[in-house]
């Protein structure tokens, strides 16, 4: 009889596991696990209601979604979407809503609800599962024809040394930003709904709502961007700059938008008209940034040496980032299992036959919205697909 250990009993290990034995009924599949209880990311996951993939809608470029792995991605959505992981939770029992931002989650608005259809299906496709089991060499699993790798993102590079394959080196992603500017961390708790954040002297940009915290800057806008510049802030030792356009509006429109409102308001006091939906305490905190002493003065009288300084506070806002804090809902891995040494058709290892890798474990990995979730489900059906047509030759 064929045999298929996997090692992990995450989100990607119990998808392949299900996806195998629905496709193989025959086949013998065990799942190993070192912690005490599986699924313990997807209980926490979206605040512990899962936000378990995406609808997809206005992305238009996959790397703007998956800064790492994202043509690998592009080739895996063919043989398993997020349309089939939709369809896969409804026919397995698991009601799916859609909210306005595009995030799927249960109808259940809980985790658990996943986790027992897990936990249920593998029962009853008699899918063997061993916690508190580590592993550490693929030698301990000779028995097994096949060998399916879904540990998850590994802290450093020593979790992945074991699997004697090419590694990118791990390094945090989806993390929050401190700065060490305490009239800025004044203002926490304020939301500015379309903020852009740059890293200055790179391409790398993110737009979207951006908190203000009490140690820094959080919100998706500055998640997106840390993952987007996860390996650049790790060779910086999360110290680089980083700009703010507050606006929504590029420089020009911003120049004419002022221009406008000290047009039309020439008499009126600078912080009593804000030509912006910016908060009052942020306008008045850009203000003063810009202006000093003559925030408090009326429109008519900024010279244009003044309104240079204003526009560019506004579209431009430098800040020093001093370090990295975790986001309390996600936190990924960069990095992993290198891509080269996958068959991208079924990633089975390119230099062990037989040995397979989904999930975070490998060089892939995701913003914040379910996308995370989306690999593990894709890259675990890949492998699931790729055992069941090997095992039938
Ligand atoms: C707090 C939090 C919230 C999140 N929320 C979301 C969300 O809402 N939506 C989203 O898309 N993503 C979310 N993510 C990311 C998502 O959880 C991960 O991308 C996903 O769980 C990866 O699945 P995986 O199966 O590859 O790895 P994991 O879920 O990490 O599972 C790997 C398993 O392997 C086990 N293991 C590791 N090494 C060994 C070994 N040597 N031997 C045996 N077992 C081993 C681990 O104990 C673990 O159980 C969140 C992450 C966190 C931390």
């Amino acid at each position: 009889m064929r045999k298929t250990a996997i090692i992990g009993g995450g989100a990607a290990g119990f998808f392949l596991a299900l996806n195998l034995k629905e496709m193989c009924p025959e086949m013998q599949v065990t799942i190993f696990e070192r912690g005490k209880r599986v699924l313990r990311k997807v209980e926490v996951s979206g605040g512990g209601r899962c936000n378990c993939t995406n609808t997809f809608e206005g992305v238009k470029d996959l790397q703007s979604v998956y800064p790492r792995g994202h043509r690998l991605m592009k080739r895996l959505l063919k043989g398993f979407s997020h349309e089939d992981a939709y369809r896969w939770f409804e026919q397995h029992g698991v009601p799916l809503v859609i909210q306005d931002d595009h995030c799927v989650f249960p109808r259940s608005q809980d985790s658990h609800t996943i986790i027992n259809l897990f936990l249920s299906e593998a029962s009853r496709h008699h899918v063997e599962i061993r916690c508190e089991t580590v592993v550490t060499s693929l030698d301990d699993l000779r028995d097994f024809t096949y060998i399916c790798v879904t540990t998850g993102g590994q802290p450093s590079t020593d979790g992945l040394r074991w699997l004697s394959h090419p590694i990118e080196p791990p390094v945090p992603s989806l993390f929050t930003v401190s700065i060490d500017n305490d009239r800025l961390k004044a203002l926490m708790g304020t939301v500015v709904e379309q903020a852009t954040a740059m890293i200055p002297g790179t391409k790398i940009r993110s737009s979207g709502p951006l908190l203000i915290t009490h140690w820094g800057m959080s919100g998706p806008c500055i998640l997106k961007l840390s993952s987007m510049a996860a390996r650049l802030l790790a060779e910086h030792h999360y110290q680089l700059p980083l700009s703010i356009n507050w606006t929504g509006l590029n420089e020009t429109e911003t120049q004419d938008m002022i221009a406008e409102t000290i047009r039309r308001n020439p008499q009126k006091m600078l912080a009593t008209v804000r030509p912006l939906t910016l908060p009052q305490r942020l306008w008045n905190y850009l203000l003063e940034k810009a202006l000093g002493e003559r925030a408090h003065s009326p429109w008519g009288s900024l010279n244009r040496k003044e309104t240079n300084r204003l526009v560019n506070t506004l579209v431009n806002d430098t800040y020093q980032i001093a370090g990295r804090a975790v986001f309390k809902d996600e936190f990924v891995t960069c990095g992993g299992i290198a891509l080269q040494s996958i068959n991208p058709a079924t990633l089975e290892s390119r230099l062990r036959p037989h040995l397979y890798f989904a999930g975070e474990v490998l060089d892939i990995d995701g913003i914040t919205g379910g996308f995370n979730f989306q690999a593990a489900w894709t890259t675990a059906y890949t492998v699931a697909k790729a055992i069941a047509d090997d095992s039938i030759r």
